[in-house]
């Protein structure tokens, strides 16, 4: 037993330092690029999943997906970088390009009316900026926390907050 929870404290502690690492990354790299950062709200999918899967791995990418989000957050704060929310449901279903329900060959996605292409990850990266678009055109200087000077109204870039 006592080996177990030293090896849970390890991997708890490399998760932290990885955690901090990205997410300082990430951070600068939206500061310097005047981005925002777009994130699914994970934690909503495993609130409605009635089944409590609790695998070692699981746990741990679920503890590591927590840790990743609080570190982004705090360095998001520090920097002054914007973090848009997204509902993750079906972020992998639909065409990024025409909305068409995609097929799957394992990871690979292929929609039968456009022929876009792509792996399961890129496909859910691309519907995640597109909802982030969405959330970030459908709340126009909400929060007051927004740029407001109203050049250049599309992408995320428009939406990185005034200093
Ligand atoms: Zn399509």
């Amino acid at each position: 037993m006592e080996a177990v929870s030293s090896l849970h404290r390890r991997s708890a502690r490399i998760v932290l330092d990885w955690s901090r690492k990205v997410a300082k990354y990430l951070v600068l790299k939206a500061r310097k690029t005047k981005a925002a950062i777009a994130v699914e709200e994970l934690e909503k999918l495993w609130h409605n999943a009635s089944q409590k899967s609790s695998t070692l791995a699981d746990r741990l990418s679920k503890f590591a997906y927590r840790k990743l989000l609080q570190a982004i957050e705090a360095k998001a704060v520090e920097y002054n970088v914007p973090i848009v929310y997204v509902d993750p449901r079906s972020t992998s279903k639909k065409c990024p390009v025409c909305g068409f329900p995609l097929r799957y060959w394992h990871r690979l996605a292929e929609c039968p009316k456009c022929g876009f292409r792509a792996d399961r990850d890129t496909v859910g990266a691309m519907n995640v900026y597109k909802k982030a678009l969405k959330a970030i055109a459908l709340s126009p200087g909400s929060e007051g926390s927004w740029g407001g000077d109203g050049r250049n109204p599309t992408g995320p870039r428009s939406a990185y907050m005034t200093r």
